[in-house]
């Protein structure tokens, strides 16, 4: 029988309950377990992908093109759970939902209410990841307990150990032990009102992991323990990792959490195998090189827009040895300062996706200096899309280029909406979404990255590279290396005279993991690597 793990957070936001929650996955597949990670999230709206990267981070696509919560890239690099649509549930999919089954008649007249209708819902979306070859479901529970919104889903996991019995389910809540200067202490009492307010409502947590950023004491722990009804031992200490997110599963396990569960549970796990990841976290601490990356997009002072760019720069810069220093500027500030002043210097430059006008020009600048200069280049999505149109406007000549996304009427459209997209009105879920797959031109770079001709990579866009184009790119020196399996839509472009620019329609960030960097991101900080090293880097070894 599945068993199942609810995660839930407490006493402050941001504590880092996706990732505490992709550890433990991490660490009981590490035991030879199968594994199942979904998140549940409070907010009304239907999925992330109507929502402001400043409200939300990063929109997550998956394979299946379910635009989801970026807690799920996590899951991602640290396990190997599959991830469909099932996998991210939010409160307006619940209504929603229910209202569709309300309207169809399904619940023969009888008062539609929250319990047991939604209750019954979200538990169904729990169920759902239950099945023979599942050995755990760990379900993360969005937000803060207390929030109103939060309260139908902590009742549905509350019922769900009824329906399951106690013994399958297992309860975790992550809180904040604060440090008070002033009174030189760790603070419990936060966590002991957040577990409170679980217990009011029936839930009993049987862990819980204290983020805090100084180590808990002996004393600390009894005193949690007992007013939060717990043995000392479920009283797990996750103190903050100024180096990298790779060592919150390492030292999870020093707390002993991987064997409460596995106890707490009567799971059948075999012994924790770890090697593969004590070995990325030496390569990550023992660099071989340092080098920098600009990144330039619209919500630069924003560390969740672009998650999993980021975390595919470091990846790869495990693969290459090299430390990365992630420079995020602002696309508008080199409209106002130049590419000159803020980009000189970089061993590469990365464009990442986006929507709206705001900040395209600076984007376009710092491309064309990337080209210029001969500085490692990756545009993604909306970068590969600004990457044609500097192109067109400062190679062939095209005054006033433009993707009519931005200029409707511009003279030269080289970047035109889907013939798909020409009738969709509704914003939620309705552009090119998920997998593809993608043919690559023998003897180009990306090939060579890949090692194959036959790609698959997930997309989020509405726009498209203008065919009519594409002679007059190739003659100019910019070439369509990657296209869909019938020619027709353009996935890669290339520069032929330069040391690695390439740009992609796609999001290849998705797929890269700290243990398997992602082909492109990989040719990407080899190139700079190269850079740095032929610039007399080798002397600044760190
Ligand atoms: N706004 C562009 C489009 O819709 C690019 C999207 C993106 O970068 N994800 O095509």
């Amino acid at each position: 029988m599945t068993k199942h793990i609810f995660v839930t957070g407490g006493v402050v936001s941001s504590l880092g309950k996706g990732l505490t929650s992709a550890s433990i996955g991490m660490l009981l597949e590490q035991r030879g377990l199968r594994v199942r990670m979904q998140k549940l999230d409070p907010y009304i709206n239907v999925d992330p992908g109507t929502m402001s990267p400043y409200q939300h981070g990063e929109v997550y696509v998956l394979d299946d093109g379910s635009e989801t919560d970026l807690d799920l890239g996590h899951y991602e690099r640290f396990t190997h759970s599959p991830l469909t649509r099932d996998s991210n549930y939010t409160t307006g999919q619940i209504y929603q939902s229910v209202i569709n089954k309300e309207r169809r008649g399904e619940f023969l007249g009888k008062t539609v209410q929250v319990i047991p209708h939604i209750t019954n819902e979200i538990k169904g979306c729990i169920r759902k990841l239950a099945d023979d070859d599942v050995d755990v479901v760990i379900t993360e529970i969005g937000g803060t307990v207390g929030d109103i919104e939060s309260q139908p889903f902590l009742e549905a996991i509350r019922q769900f150990s009824l329906d399951v019995g106690k013994r399958n389910c297992l309860y975790i809540h992550l809180t904040l032990v604060p440090y008070l200067k002033a009174a030189g202490e760790l603070k419990t009492k936060p966590t002991q009102h957040s577990v409170g307010q679980l217990r009011e409502i029936g839930i009993q947590p049987d862990i819980l992991i204290c983020r805090s950023e100084r180590s808990l004491s002996r004393e600390d722990r009894e005193k949690i323990a007992l007013f939060c009804n717990v043995p000392i031992r479920a009283v797990i200490e996750e103190k903050d990792k100024d180096f990298s997110i790779y060592e919150v599963p390492l030292s999870l396990v020093e707390n002993g959490l991987d064997e409460l569960i596995v106890e707490a549970l009567g799971l059948p796990a075999g012994k924790l195998e770890l090697d593969n990841w004590r070995e990325l976290l030496h390569d990550l601490r023992n660099p071989e090189h340092e080098i920098s990356i600009a990144v330039v997009g619209k919500y630069a002072e924003h560390r969740d827009a672009y998650k999993s760019i980021y975390e595919a720069l470091d990846h790869a810069g495990i693969a290459h040895r090299a430390q990365i220093r992630i420079q995020r500027i602002q696309s508008e500030s080199i409209e106002q300062e130049g590419p000159e002043r803020l980009l000189a210097g970089y061993d590469g430059l990365l464009v990442p996706g986006g929507f709206g006008e705001r900040g395209i020009e600076g984007k376009v600048d710092a491309i064309r200096f990337a080209r210029e200069r001969e500085i490692p280049f990756l545009g993604i999505c909306l970068g590969m899309q600004c990457a044609a149109i500097e192109f067109a406007r400062n190679v062939i000549g095209l005054a006033g280029a433009h993707s009519t996304e931005f200029n409707k009427d511009t003279p030269y459209p080289v970047i035109c909406l889907l013939d798909e997209q020409k009738a969709i009105t509704d914003k939620g879920g309705t552009m090119r979404l998920g997998a593809q797959t993608a043919h690559l031109a023998a003897g180009s770079k990306v090939a060579a990255c890949y090692g194959t001709d036959l790609i698959s990579e997930r997309h989020r866009h509405r726009y498209e590279f203008n065919n009519l184009n594409r002679q007059q790119f190739a003659a100019n020196g910019l070439i369509v290396v990657g296209t869909s399996p019938d020619g027709s839509l353009v996935e890669i472009i290339e520069l032929e005279e330069h040391p690695w620019f390439v740009a992609v329609q796609f999001h290849p960030e998705f797929k890269s993991k700290p243990t398997a960097a992602h082909p492109l991101f990989a040719g990407f900080i080899g190139a700079a690597v190269e850079r740095h090293l032929s610039r007399g880097g080798a002397a600044q070894r760190v």
